[in-house]
């Protein structure tokens, strides 16, 4: 299991991206918003759709959850 956060700022294409505990692109403290523990990034990205309209996977941390 691992940590995930999401974004709190969208992105410029409006996507507020996940990110797995200790990745190098994690968001300050203070931009960032704990979505849960998770075995795989999916269901940390639909945690954080139900929080923002638009949510997607770190191309770094989560390669296989980053879809555009
Ligand atoms: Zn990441």
């Amino acid at each position: 299991m691992a940590s995930y956060y999401v974004n709190t700022n969208a992105q410029p294409n409006g996507d507020h991206e996940v990110h797995k505990d200790g990745c190098a692109w994690m968001p300050s403290e203070t931009s960032r918003r704990y979505l849960g523990e998770y075995q795989t990034c999916a269901p940390a990205v639909a945690e954080a759709k139900k929080q923002y309209a638009s949510a997607d996977g770190c191309i770094h941390c989560s390669p296989s959850c980053h879809t555009r």
